[in-house]
Formats: C-alpha cells, sequence, structure tokens
C-alpha cells in the first residue's frame, strides 16, 4: 500500500503539517496508517516524505507504537513536486522492494492526513479492487451541486444521485496502475486522483463502493480543533509554605490582611499567590516558580507576587491555555479569613483576567497543631483546570 504525506500543508497556517499533528496518542500519520497495518494484508507499506522531512515522517508515522511491529514492511520514498509524482515514485519503489514473484497483486492508495479511516473500509476497498481492477469509497455529496463556468454563472445542474464525492483509500490492480501512472507521466496528462488516471488507459472503469462519513481528510485548523484538540483540559497542583514573622506584613492573593505577623521571603512572601503560580506553571508544563523566579537572583528581592504570577500567566496563556477554574486552600491559625475572602478572589481573578465566579479560596486552621498551629507559619494549596483550544485563523 501506499501512504502518501508529501505535501506542504498550506492551508493549515501556523500549525504545520498536518500529518504530524497529535491524534489520539499518536499522530494524524499513524493513525491513518494503523489502520492498514492492523489487517495484515499488504507486503509493503510505501510513505511518500516531502523532501528534508525523512526524520519527521518516520517518528510521525512511529508515533504510535504498535507501528513499528510492521517496520520491516515499511519504505520511506521521498515525494514528488505533486501528489501525481509521490504516488509514481512510491509505485516504482514497491516494484524495486519486491522480488519478481512477490509483486503485489493489488495496491491501496491512501491520503496521509485521513486518520478516521477503518480496517472495515480497507478491506472492503481491497476486496472491490481485486474484483473490478479498481476501486473508491465515496460519499454521495450533501449539497446541490451545479457546475458553473468562468463568469460565475450556473451552466448544468447536476443530480445529486449521479455524482460521488470520493474518498481514499483507492484501489488498484497494481501492475496496471503503475503502467498507467508511467504512461501518464509519459503523455504530460495531469490528474487529481489515480481513479481518473485509471479511467483513461483502463477498460473498464473504477467502481464505487460506500465510504464511510467520519473518513476526513484534514485540510483546515478546524478540522484538527473538531476532532482532537478542542477539548484538552489540564490539571495543575501547587503549593507552599513560608514563615511568619512580626513586622512583616500579611499579603494573601496579592490583599494586604491587618494581622501583627507577615510572610518571610526573598519576594513580598505572598505564599497564596506562589502556590497559584506553581498550579499554573505545573498544568501547562512550562516549570516552575523556582525555575521562573529563582531565589538566587537580586532581581527578585521584594518583588510583587502580583508581577510574578502575571508574567508566568502570560506565558502560560501564549500557549494557548485558558483558565477555567482555580480552587485553593489557606492554612493558617490567625487572622479570621472569612471578612477578606471577597477581596482577595476579586484581586486574584483581576491578575488572570477572568471571572471572580472562577476564583474560590477557604482558609483552614490548624487545630494549634504544628508550626502553623503555632502561628509560626503559614501554608496554601491551589488547584487549576487550564483548557486549551486550537486558534482557528481560517
Ligand atoms: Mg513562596
Amino acid at each position: 500500500m501506499i501512504l502518501l504525506a508529501g505535501g506542504s500543508s498550506t492551508r493549515m497556517g501556523q500549525l504545520g503539517k498536518k500529518e504530524f499533528l497529535p491524534l489520539d496518542g499518536g499522530t494524524v500519520l499513524s493513525c491513518a496508517a494503523a489502520a492498514f497495518l492492523k489487517t495484515n494484508l499488504f507486503s509493503t507499506v510505501a510513505v511518500a516524505y516531502p523532501a528534508g522531512e525523512l526524520a519527521a515522517t518516520k517518528k510521525a508515522f512511529f508515533a504510535l507504537s504498535e507501528n513499528s511491529d510492521f517496520s520491516e514492511k515499511v519504505i520511506f520514498v521521498q515525494g514528488g513536486e505533486t501528489r501525481q509524482e509521490s504516488v509514481l515514485r512510491a509505485l516504482r519503489s514497491i516494484k524495486k522492494n519486491c522480488k519478481q514473484n512477490e509483486m503485489p497483486q493489488t495496491v491501496l492508495i491512501h491520503d496521509g492526513a485521513r486518520p478516521f479511516v477503518s480496517s472495515a473500509l480497507v478491506r472492503k476497498t481491497l476486496k472491490a479492487a481485486q474484483k473490478f481492477g479498481a476501486a473508491v469509497p465515496a460519499l454521495e455529496p450533501v449539497e446541490t451541486q451545479k457546475e458553473i463556468d468562468s463568469k460565475k454563472k450556473i451552466v448544468r445542474h447536476l443530480q445529486r444521485k449521479n455524482l460521488a464525492a470520493v474518498q481514499t483509500p483507492q484501489g488498484f490492480n497494481f501492475e496496471k496502475i503503475l503502467q498507467f501512472h508511467e504512461r501518464a507521466k509519459k503523455n504530460s496528462l495531469e490528474c487529481t486522483d489515480d481513479t481518473e488516471i485509471w479511467d483513461n488507459y483502463a477498460e473498464q472503469k473504477a467502481h464505487v463502493i460506500p465510504g464511510e462519513i467520519k473518513n476526513i481528510k484534514i485540510t483546515y485548523p478546524k478540522d484538527v480543533a473538531k476532532n482532537f484538540r478542542e477539548n484538552e483540559n489540564r490539571i495543575g497542583l501547587g503549593y507552599d509554605v513560608h514563615r511568619l514573622a512580626e513586622g512583616r506584613p500579611l499579603v494573601l492573593g496579592g490583599v494586604k490582611i491587618p494581622f501583627e505577623k507577615g510572610e518571610l521571603g526573598h519576594s513580598d512572601g505572598d505564599a497564596l499567590l506562589h502556590a497559584i503560580t506553581d498550579a499554573v506553571l505545573g498544568a501547562s508544563a512550562l516549570g516552575d516558580i523556582g525555575s521562573y523566579f529563582p531565589d538566587t537572583d537580586e532581581k527578585w528581592r521584594g518583588a510583587n507576587s502580583k508581577k510574578l504570577l502575571s508574567m508566568a500567566w502570560n506565558d502560560v496563556k501564549k500557549s494557548g491555555w485558558q483558565l477555567q477554574n482555580l480552587d485553593c486552600v489557606i492554612k493558617m491559625q490567625k487572622p479570621k479569613f472569612i471578612p477578606h475572602r471577597e477581596k482577595v478572589r476579586n484581586s486574584i481573578a483581576k491578575i488572570l483576567g477572568v471571572s471572580q465566579e472562577k476564583i474560590f479560596v477557604k482558609a483552614k486552621t490548624a487545630e494549634g497543631l504544628g508550626d502553623v498551629g503555632r502561628g509560626e507559619a503559614i501554608e496554601c494549596q491551589a488547584i487549576c483546570l487550564l483548557k486549551r483550544t486550537i486558534k482557528i485563523d481560517d
């Protein structure tokens, strides 16, 4: 079989090559390949890759570990300028790679950007291609189709029942499709897919079998968002403890709370904001407060923790994350926290640029136990949920 990943994915914008995007624990390309490999019906798998992208293509292909079980069957072929040229090169490579008596009878050609193809469709296409010489899955178009001219006027009203929107895999008699591709090249015949090449030279036209609605070709960023990136969620956990000392202000969530003691620390000692900073950095896996703002760096001496959280949160947001909610626990013996709660929630919400209802903070005493119970320390915990959605720029 042939898997095509030789194109440039220009319509995907900043997301890059669509076949390399993550999907279901692997990549788009590895998922597309897996549907074929699982059937164990193919002696050779030729993967067409774009010039200069061999290493990236191999990595994407084997991103699903089960694909490695078939590595001996896989050959990587540098693609050409066009899809047609890539198919021809892959067909030639398969021929070269097989001994004369082991030449495949049938070949399936599949787009590497159709990862949702089922093994059942692979089998059905193969069976139909063996029977008819050439077979292709297709769906009846949902929209009514019209033929138009260069002036955007309708010239023909087409009958939907006579139309077929074709998908891949497309299956062919191996020797014949190779021969037809060679002829098309010689005659400089340019076709949009392999059934068109087939129908130009074959006696019997390609046979259409029912396609699958889910077997879409990933083309635009919205396909990616809809299929696997829309609901990426991450949890983050943060914790901090600070000693309490006389003559220091007690700052929690950026709010000064009247009390005779306050947090000791390299910065202003706002243990609650430190725990929150670690929670959001942790969820996004960007780092932690120690790596972002080392206490060995004089720059952060006496720093305003609101500014530290705001800087970290900016980086997290730049990676596409949004806050779903944040919940915190403050463990301190004194003073009473309830009178300050709304002010603290509001302050945190302002730093993060979210509505106050996404933030909650509660306090517990330590029942007189340990450092916190003796009023010598304050502990804070924070847990957050982040959600990421892909930017759709088309
Ligand atoms: Mg701290």
